[in-house]
């Protein structure tokens, strides 16, 4: 695979991975947007927000220049705000409810308002929650994603010790190490983290893994609780002849690079192809386009109608200049050298619907061949079945069972990607809330 990153100019490498989201440039521009909200009764933008954000009271606080006030009714529902107003797919959540839509106007900018006034917050380092007095209790959260951070801050706001466990060097999941580099940048990632723990009584203990320097007996009999957030997984392997010639990387690895080396480092081929359609898909295909691959192709075995993405990521990667092949499945890598250098895909009709009224892809026996000289996979995740399974948890699938919080193991609790097998970061927000309140009414047992 031709090393073809350093090609591009530095000043494009920033173009390409600048926010995509930008904030409101005045104070004015804000306010306008503020304004003209009609701060609905039964707001359905606060329905549709995973974590209940108040939305017309944040919105109402900014048109009367209260962004302390309106930073903090934010963060009360959801510690990652400033986070979720950058990734949050807004057009399926919030901004999708908002009443505008059926007027056929630009529904009301929540995300980017919400951004104003976090980040604000942010930068000023307003200290918004006070740490009640230590209730001598104390909890293990294994994982520092965004269920364990939003875990650990809503039980140290009730005086709770918490300490985490989370096996990479930095906080933050898969905002810090998966969410793509145009979204939020790594070093925002860090902001965010530290301002979460500058609440105190959060204790992060990195490079702690799980099953490796660290054991599950061993936590249930140092702390009161464990709370497990380790995400969904692995990613999962495609399982068709070629798929370990060089060339063929997974798209968190990719990712995971772009967000821990830099664009510089990365390598990245000229023609790739990507496997998937859903968010980690967009992000691996429109970031190889971004840092200089002249061809990427998405294949997915669907169609549009099925995809897991939005439309908005879709036009993301269109925009990009992705190329889309729907109804296509990989069926062999091929390779010289070693190396991969093409790919053989089949074509597929989808079936009758099921009971679910899902219609499967079925092979059409007819097959077609692009070069490539790199393959991303994006077929999904795979949970950490090993760990799940050797600690004896109740799982479907793989997917931790809990029942008000409440793992098969007593005093365990568990949230996040690892119990609903992956969703957005705003639903591991409001797990780790979920998670935190039924350790609190455990403590009260
Ligand atoms: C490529 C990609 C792009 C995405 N883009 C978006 C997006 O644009 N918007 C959006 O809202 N969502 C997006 N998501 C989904 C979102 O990132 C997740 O839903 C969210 O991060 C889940 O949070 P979590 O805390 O449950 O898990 P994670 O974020 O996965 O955090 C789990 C943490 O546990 C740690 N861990 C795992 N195993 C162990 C162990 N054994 N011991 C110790 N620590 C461990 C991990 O290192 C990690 O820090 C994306 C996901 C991917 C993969
Ligand atoms: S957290 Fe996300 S879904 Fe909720 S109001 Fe903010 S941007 Fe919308």
């Amino acid at each position: 695979m031709p090393i073809i990153s350093n090609r591009l100019p530095k000043e494009k490498y920033e173009e390409n991975f600048s926010d995509i989201h930008p904030p409101f440039e005045t104070k004015d521009a804000a306010l306008v947007e503020a304004n003209r909200c009609l701060f609905c009764y039964d707001a359905p933008c606060m329905k549709s927000c995973p974590t209940s954000i108040d939305v017309p009271k944040f919105i109402k606080q900014i048109t009367t220049g209260n962004i302390k006030g309106s930073a903090h009714t934010i963060f009360t529902s959801n510690i990652m705000g400033a986070g979720c107003s950058k990734v949050c797919p807004v057009e399926k959540l919030c901004e999708g409810a908002c009443v505008y839509n059926l007027m056929d106007e630009e529904a009301i900018p929540i995300a980017k308002l919400q951004r104003y006034s976090t980040e604000m917050a942010m930068e000023n380092n307003w200290q918004l929650f006070d740490r009640k007095k230590s209730i001598g209790k104390k909890v293990a959260i294994v994982g520092a994603g965004p269920a364990g951070l939003s875990c650990a801050h809503t039980l140290s706001r009730e005086g709770v010790d918490v300490t985490i466990y989370e096996k990479e060097k930095k906080g933050g999941g898969l905002m810090t190490y998966g969410i793509a580099a145009y979204k939020v940048s790594p070093e925002f990632c860090k902001d965010e983290v530290d301002y979460i723990l500058s609440i105190g009584g959060i204790d992060i203990k990195y490079e702690q893994e799980l099953g490796k320097n660290i054991q599950l007996d061993d936590l249930q009999k140092s702390f009161d609780a464990v709370y497990l957030a380790i995400g969904v997984g692995l990613a999962r392997q495609l399982a068709i002849p070629g798929e370990n010639l060089s060339g063929v990387v997974d798209a968190i690895s990719f990712i995971y690079d772009i967000r821990n080396n830099g664009f510089h480092k990365v390598q990245v081929g000229d023609k790739v192809a990507v496997i998937g359609m859903g968010m980690t898909a967009i992000d691996a295909a429109t970031q190889a386009k971004r840092l200089g691959a002249s061809e990427v192709t998405m294949l997915y075995r669907r169609t549009q109608e099925e995809m897991p993405c939005t439309e908005v990521e879709l036009n993301i990667a269109k925009l990009d200049g992705c190329k889309i092949v729907w109804l296509a499945a990989p069926k062999e890598v091929l390779g010289s050298d070693g190396k991969v250098t093409a790919l053989v895909s089949e074509n597929m009709k989808l079936g009758e619907p099921d009971a679910g009224g899902r219609r499967s892809p079925i092979p059409t026996g007819e097959t077609f061949t692009i070069e490539i000289d790199m393959l991303i996979k994006a077929a999904g995740q795979t949970p950490f079945m090993e760990l799940i399974e050797k600690n004896k948890l109740k799982n479907s699938q793989g997917k931790i069972e809990i029942n008000n919080g409440f793992t098969s193991i007593n005093g365990v609790f568990a949230g996040g990607d690892c119990v609903n097998g992956g969703k957005e970061v705003v639903d591991a927000v409001q797990a780790g809330k979920d998670g935190a309140k039924a350790i609190l009414n455990y403590f009260k047992l």
